[in-house]
């Protein structure tokens, strides 16, 4: 295995916009898991499958999918879904779908076959604790429900005109529950984390916090 960062944390925390930022100051790969877990929504969805639908027919289903993760775009069965997997029904079923075992049984495999070849940042919910425990960096990344409903609000206020504020910070605190009570894999802080708040800086201010702490390390 090549060289890992690992950063988790909350819905929202700004992981996918500071991970990117870092893969490019450092020359890493940038690895997004959640848009793995929404691209087996996706494919769930395709085949008309919810929460309900049981884990026998899930983990059927799941032989049917193939997921790669290719320069940034997520291919589902040989299709492009990197934009459709960013729509707000998309979100609930990945985490619904996401704490299903079968499920993240399946995606371990294909995250860890990206760090066979290139040294990458991932960012997630269990990239620290247990896809790569042994990461050479680990990061929590966080911010408050508000600031983390906010942030999204901005990013998807054009497209979806009828969201409101007070929604995305419903749906950001049920999912975040969701991710931290679920059995598998839930999302915590892992004991040797470095814990970043970034909810009263700038973008720039944690990618700054966090280069200081990778240099300090010497990777
Ligand atoms: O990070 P993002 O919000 O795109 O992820 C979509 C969903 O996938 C999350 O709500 C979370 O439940 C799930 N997820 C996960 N483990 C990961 C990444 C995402 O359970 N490593």
């Amino acid at each position: 295995m090549k060289k890992v960062i690992a950063i988790d944390g909350p819905s929202g925390a700004g992981k996918s916009t500071i991970a990117k930022h870092i893969a490019d100051l450092t020359g890493f790969s940038f690895l997004d898991t959640g848009a793995l877990y929404r691209a087996i929504a996706v494919g769930l969805l395709n085949y008309e499958l919810d929460e309900d639908s049981g884990l026998t027919k899930i983990t059927e289903t799941l032989k049917k999918l193939s997921i790669k993760y290719e320069n940034g775009s997520v291919i589902l069965n040989g299709i492009d879904v990197s934009k459709e997997i960013r729509e707000e029904r998309i979100s609930h079923y990945s985490s619904v779908f996401s704490a299903l075992k079968p499920v993240r049984d399946f995606l371990l495999e294909v995250q860890r076959q990206c760090a066979k070849d290139s040294n990458i940042v991932a960012e997630g919910r269990d990239m620290t604790t247990v896809v790569f425990p042994t990461a050479d960096m680990k990061f929590f990344l966080t911010a408050t429900p508000k600031i983390r409903a906010l942030r999204r609000f901005e990013q998807i206020k054009d497209d979806y005109s009828n969201v409101t504020l007070e929604q995305i910070e419903k749906d950001i605190i049920i999912r975040d529950q969701r991710d931290m009570e679920r059995d598998v894999a839930p999302l915590k802080q892992a004991q040797d984390a470095i814990l970043i708040d970034s909810s009263a800086n700038s973008i720039e201010q944690t990618v700054e916090q966090i280069m200081k702490e990778i240099k300090n390390k010497g990777i």
